[in-house]
């Protein structure tokens, strides 16, 4: 068991090491030392490769010459036939001791005829240099190990181009080589210089670098935490203050939501307790009376169903905007006829407005088939048209009107209502916003319906606007798209 949770704890603090390695700082440092080593590297490695060439390329061509003019001198002086020739052979060895190296001379049977070490003297010589000679070419070999090189130049004879023999040149290339090293080992220690600079300069800049983000995410702790009044401020990186002033954005909207909120839920637990309150005062009135007359008790219960009516209003009305707060998911989308359903809404509202004379009239400029959610446009246009019927006057007068263009439909509701004071026309989408709070009361409004008719009519992509003068009457023109934008 405690093995297991031993085992358990390594693997998870394993796993947060490695989290750490994609760590954006981690990329930075990393970034910033390959960028500045892997060049300084390649540099190097080019200078020492080309300087080695070239001193290496400078000596093989000094040795070439010498043995070209060499095999020149023994051809003209016959020293392949008469090899006991002293002054050639004292030059071969001033050279082979000048070169640090040895000089063999072949003749035309693979038999050498002269060797600076004076070893190999009459044995045969069959090397794979020396076959490259017979056939006219020479050939270069250098080994680092040995820190030295070779060179075999074919003898030619010059009238008949016959390969008469072969020189063969060993040398030393001790002291190119040691000159490599001695620049290896300098810029081994300039590298390593330079990359504890580099691991410097890269640790301290990716710092500075991650430094904002650190704050974001400090600001963004603080937000979950539940503090929203910390606004962040970077300054420095274009990239990272548009991240800051974004971010400052979504704070303020999330300020105003959480306001909304905590407003909303107030004004709920309010209006619902209102019904509530009145109802306990007409119960508790005629539960202290002890004879109460049945009229009286009546006349109450009559009170009491209404306050319980309304509730029920505030209820459904609620439910309704809880409905439509929801994602435009929710959509139940179809081809719709829009002079049908509003001929079946006026048709259901007629008789509201029958019982206070007021002319209900509907215009159709044109047939209008659209894609709309039959339901919740329904509801937006039915609470249009009962508001014009309840902030109506007597004897007065509504009108709806239909028409369309390529793009849009509009529904108009004028009516010759108490019209709507200007100061207020800003808030009466707003929810629980009643002008006369006592008027409203009385038509039985809660104060929902233009917020549940503007969030329907968003939820098309559309878009309502009012006019209206007070006394003289009130405009509502809705614009919905004919054809649905999800
Ligand atoms: P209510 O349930 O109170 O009618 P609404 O959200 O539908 O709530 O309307 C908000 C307020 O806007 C109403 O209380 C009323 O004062 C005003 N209002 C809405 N429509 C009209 C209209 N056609 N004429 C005059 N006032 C209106």
């Amino acid at each position: 068991m405690y093995i297991q949770n031993g085992v358990l704890a390594i693997i998870s603090r394993v796993k947060a090491r490695l989290k750490k390695l994609t760590s954006m700082r981690n990329h930075v440092f990393l970034a910033l030392l390959l960028g500045g080593i892997v060049p300084v590297l390649i540099l190097t490695k080019i200078l020492q490769s080309t300087y080695i060439e070239e001193s290496v390329n400078e000596k093989i061509a000094e040795i070439q010459s010498y043995g070209n003019k060499v095999a020149t001198q023994m051809i003209y002086t016959g020293y392949l036939t008469t090899p006991s020739m002293t002054d050639v052979n004292i030059e071969l060895a001033l050279a082979a001791s000048f070169y640090e190296g040895r000089i063999i001379v072949v003749d035309g049977n693979l038999k050498i005829i002269a060797d600076t070490y004076e070893r190999e003297v009459g044995k045969t010589l069959i090397s794979e240099e020396v076959l490259k000679c017979f056939k006219g070419n020479s050939s270069v070999i250098t080994d680092r190990k040995q820190q030295s090189g070779s060179i075999s130049i074919p003898i030619i004879q010059s009238e008949s181009k016959n390969v008469a023999g072969a020189i063969l040149i060993s040398f030393s290339l001790k002291e190119q080589y040691q000159i490599l090293e001695r620049l290896e080992q300098k810029s081994g220690i300039i590298m390593i210089f330079i990359a504890t600079v580099l691991v410097l300069i890269a640790f301290i800049y990716s710092k500075k670098l991650i430094k904002p983000l650190k704050e974001i995410t400090q600001s963004l702790k603080h937000v979950t935490d539940g503090y929203m009044d910390d606004e962040v401020s970077i300054k420095g990186y274009y990239e990272l203050e548009q991240i800051s002033d974004s971010f400052n954005e979504m704070l303020a909207r999330m300020k105003t939501i959480e306001e909304s909120r905590q407003e909303f839920v107030s004004n709920v637990s309010h209006e619902l307790k209102t019904p509530i309150t009145s109802i306990k005062v007409l119960a508790d009135s005629l539960l202290m009376q002890e004879d109460a007359p049945v009229e009286l008790y009546r006349e109450f219960m009559t009170d009491i169903t209404d306050e319980i009516e309304r509730e029920n209003k505030i209820i459904t009305d609620l439910l309704s905007l809880v409905k439509l707060d929801k994602k435009s998911g929710e959509m139940h989308i179809a081809s719709t006829n829009i002079n049908e359903l509003l001929e079946v809404i006026l048709k259901r509202l007629k008789p509201i407005a029958m019982k206070r004379n007021i002319e209900l009239v509907f215009e159709s400029f044109r047939e209008v088939t659209a894609e709309v959610d039959e339901v919740k446009l329904s509801l937006a246009i039915s609470n249009l048209i009962e508001n014009a019927i309840k902030y109506n006057v007597d004897d007065g007068w509504v009108r709806v009107s239909l028409n369309a263009d390529h793009k849009y439909f509009y529904v108009k509701v004028a009516d010759s209502g108490i019209g709507i004071p200007e100061a207020a026309q800003n808030y009466i989408f707003d929810r629980f916003y009643r002008v006369d709070k006592a008027r409203s009361r009385q038509t039985g409004g809660t104060g929902l319906g233009l917020s549940i008719t503007k969030n329907a009519i968003l939820m098309h992509k559309g878009a309502i606007k009012v006019s209206s003068v007070e006394n003289e009457g009130s405009t509502f023109t809705i614009r919905v798209p004919l054809s649905f934008i999800a």
